[in-house]
């Protein structure tokens, strides 16, 4: 892993507020100022070691995914789905998932580690209705929208595709 590279920013009418967040491969930790060094690293370490957790809650193991998978499939496709499992990957530079029907696994990129889980259940759920339909068809769409956030997680990934390629991906 590369070295994280943390920008860290002082503003004068930030009194007691500290916070961070990633901005593509650069963290950047927000601190008021006149804080000592001493207390300035301190904090910067608390906060990248909160922004971790936060983001360690956010990465479900394969497992966890299979699980998931397997709930979304009860709850909106009545069962029909049957993922034999799903994993993560990270050569998926131009989709969020993959499957193959034929032996009913699922595929789920790694740049979705960290996003917030009903966007990546929405990729799950594609991917379940990719089990049952091939083609992008307005069949595959009535079940995708069985997922109540359907249409919401999509222009959240589509405003990430556009930030970081200018184009919007598939899957
Ligand atoms: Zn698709």
């Amino acid at each position: 892993m590369p070295p994280e590279t943390v920008e860290v920013r002082r503003s004068s009418r930030r009194r007691r507020t500290v916070s961070a967040y990633r901005d593509g491969d650069k963290t950047i930790v927000l601190l008021p100022a006149g804080l000592s060094r001493t207390d300035e690293e301190q904090w910067v370490r608390r906060m990248l070691d909160r922004l971790a957790a936060k983001e360690q809650r956010r990465r479900p193991s394969d497992a966890e995914l299979l699980e998931r998978a397997r709930d979304l499939s009860t709850r909106y496709l009545g069962g029909k789905a049957d993922p034999v499992s799903v994993r993560w990957v990270d050569n998926q530079q131009h989709r969020w998932g993959s499957c193959t029907p034929d032996n009913g696994t699922i595929r789920i990129s790694t740049r979705l580690r960290g996003m917030p889980a009903w966007v990546v259940d929405y990729v799950i759920m594609h991917e379940l209705v990719h089990l049952l339909v091939p083609s992008h068809g307005p069949r595959f769409w009535a079940l995708v929208e069985q997922y109540p956030k359907a249409e919401r997680a999509r222009g959240f990934l589509e405003g990430f595709s556009m930030a970081a390629n200018g184009a919007p991906e598939e899957c």
